[in-house]
């Protein structure tokens, strides 16, 4: 039976930091990044894909800004479901193409992904995503009285809007994305770490202005896909101790112990490696292998010859 992985890609494979963000160039990027995934495919595995969308996001929130005035500005969450949709085409169309070229049979869908939250999670109370431009201190106080944001002085370079990350408690969707794994369609879910929502006491479905972490949602995908392999895909060829220190050493095949006890001594800095390094744990605590490796040597890692891999007793 074919194995079944979830792969969560950064943002630098969409885009680079210092390139311009044109659309072209993120096209340039995602093909790169889908004949890496259209390898995996060919390694026969149902896959799973989900991204990052920092930069995208970001850039819509500017536009909203712009433009104010002449067209209103849509709720964060809305502005994830569009960066799902311009993402999802590019990755979607990209691999597409590039199954066609490989002469495999395998298909390609895009859904649109809603992620519980808990209205009581603690992060609601300690918003501390920052989203969006930098804006003046007058600006900032405007926006505190007039629309409730949140906002915060980010290290003398002006005030940003800061926005709660809560935890994924639960993916919606999962039926449809397994029904499409089966008929060999890979499937691109969860971008942007999903479109944050929580249930009312009715229990309906309302969207929350907040940021999912993607490797957060990454990790719940594979587990409520019942995935063999949790795989971040990010721009280091390995996790490292005492990383960009003289002494800096390989992780390559470590055990959850290991890796949890790296974490608390600090070796993973806390907006990059960390979340990689805590999603790999839980989900290598339910049984699977979780992977963290280069984008361009993913087919390598699956085959154990690059990468860095938690698992229960490695
Ligand atoms: P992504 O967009 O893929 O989520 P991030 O920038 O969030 O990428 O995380 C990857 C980065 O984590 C690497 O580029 C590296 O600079 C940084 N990093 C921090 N600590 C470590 C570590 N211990 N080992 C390897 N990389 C680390
Ligand atoms: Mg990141």
């Amino acid at each position: 039976m074919a194995k079944r992985v979830v792969i969560a890609i950064g943002g630098n494979a969409i885009l680079q930091p210092k390139q311009p963000a044109e659309f072209d160039i993120q096209m340039q990027n995602v093909r790169k990044s889908a004949e890496q995934i259209a390898k995996i495919e060919a390694m026969d595995y149902e896959i799973v894909l989900t991204h990052g969308n920092g930069p995208q996001v970001g850039n819509i929130l500017q536009q909203n800004e712009i433009a104010k005035d002449v067209v209103p500005a849509f709720p964060l969450d809305a502005c994830n479901g569009e960066t799902q949709g311009s993402i999802g085409y590019m990755l979607e169309q990209s691999l597409k193409n590039t199954l066609r070229k490989n002469q495999s049979s395998a298909n390609v869908a895009t859904l649109l992904t809603e992620v519980e939250v808990d209205r009581n999670d603690p992060a609601f109370q300690n918003p501390s995503k920052p989203i969006g431009i930098f804006y003046s201190e007058e600006e900032a106080k405007q926006l505190q009285a007039t629309k409730n944001w949140i906002m915060v002085e980010d290290a003398g370079r002006g005030y940003r809007r800061v926005v709660p990350s809560p935890m994924p408690s639960m993916i919606h969707g999962i039926d449809s994305i397994v029904h499409l794994l089966e008929q060999n369609i890979i499937v691109i879910a969860g971008g942007g770490g999903g479109i944050p929502v929580y249930q009312t006491n009715e229990g309906q479905l309302c969207g929350v202005e907040a940021v999912i972490d993607k490797d957060r949602t990454g990790r719940k995908l594979a587990e409520q896909v019942n995935a063999d392999i949790f795989m971040i895909l990010t721009d280091v060829s390995n996790v490292y101790i005492n990383y960009g220190k003289p002494e800096q050493e390989k992780l390559q095949d470590i055990s959850v112990t290991e890796a949890e006890k790296y974490l608390s001594d600090g070796h993973f800095s806390v907006g990059s490696m960390g979340p990689k390094i805590e999603a790999g744990i839980g989900f290598a605590k339910t049984g699977g292998t979780a992977i963290i490796c280069a984008l361009d040597e993913a087919d390598l890692a699956l085959q154990g010859k690059a990468g860095t891999r938690i698992s229960y007793a490695s």
